[in-house]
């Protein structure tokens, strides 16, 4: 496989083609950015880690019948991927209130919810990422109303699989984001990634954050938290 030239560069990773017009390689960095793109730095590690643990939790989506764009892990940083056409919605599912659901709404962070909660933005740097519905998302053709349902199937199925799995490592999957893509010939799997710049992973005693917030909040302990959540997927994760 040929790493040939760069197709995009975004705030975490680069994609480049290969010799066969169907694969993409994606290269993580160690980049951070936070508040679309205002608050930025590196979290030194960070690139390694992401695409280690977005491989292994891909395959684990892959076993539970969720189709993924995942191929092969070339490196410590690269993946092969399959092409796909990004459907340009961030889908963020949530088990606990946080974050912007919690400013939003006036609520408290770390409620428990009794049943996970859907919201789409549409990925639009430009615009903020604006919250948006399923209507909206039609009437803008983001996507058909059968790749929304898939979407939604698909992201509650990941929520099962990966809130399952972060228990048994006494991790609390509070809520993450994800990004689908469409093969060419138009079927829908998941992208993107699945790490600790995407989710919000609080350990189940302590609450302790593990992921992303510690840079956006100015904690400190950034790059002491993405080792530890590895650490834990590493020791129930068997090969
Ligand atoms: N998230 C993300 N990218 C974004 C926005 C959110 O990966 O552009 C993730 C974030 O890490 C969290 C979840 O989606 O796990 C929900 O984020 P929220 O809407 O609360 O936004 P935030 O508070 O991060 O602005």
């Amino acid at each position: 496989m040929q790493k040939l030239e760069q197709v995009y560069e975004g705030k975490a990773k680069k994609v480049f083609r290969t010799d066969d017009p169907e694969l993409f390689i994606v290269d993580y960095k160690d980049d951070a950015t936070a508040f679309n793109g205002l608050k930025k730095g590196t979290i030194a590690g960070k690139g390694v880690i992401n695409n280690q643990m977005t491989n292994r939790l891909m395959v684990k989506m892959e076993k539970a019948g969720i189709p993924t764009h995942f191929v092969k892990e070339l490196s410590e940083r690269e993946t092969l991927v399959k092409r796909v056409s990004i459907v340009p919605l961030e889908v963020i599912i949530r088990n606990l209130s946080a974050g912007s659901f919690a400013k939003r709404y006036g609520v408290e962070e770390g409620i428990v919810f009794d049943a996970p909660t859907i919201e789409f933005s549409y990925k639009n740097d430009d615009l903020g990422d604006p919250l948006l519905n399923r209507y909206h998302a039609l009437a803008l053709k983001l996507a058909t109303s059968e790749e929304i349902e898939a979407i939604e199937k698909y992201a509650f199925a990941v929520n099962d699989v990966l809130k399952a799995f972060w228990a048994e490592c006494d991790v609390t999957l509070v809520d993450f984001k994800l990004e689908f893509g469409k093969l060419p010939d138009g079927t829908i799997v998941l992208a993107d990634e699945i790490s600790p710049d995407t989710c919000r992973l609080w350990d189940s005693k302590t609450h302790e954050k593990l992921d992303k917030d510690r840079f956006r909040r100015d904690m400190g302990g950034v790059e002491d938290a993405y080792t530890e959540i590895m650490k834990r997927l590493l020791a129930h994760d068997a090969d």
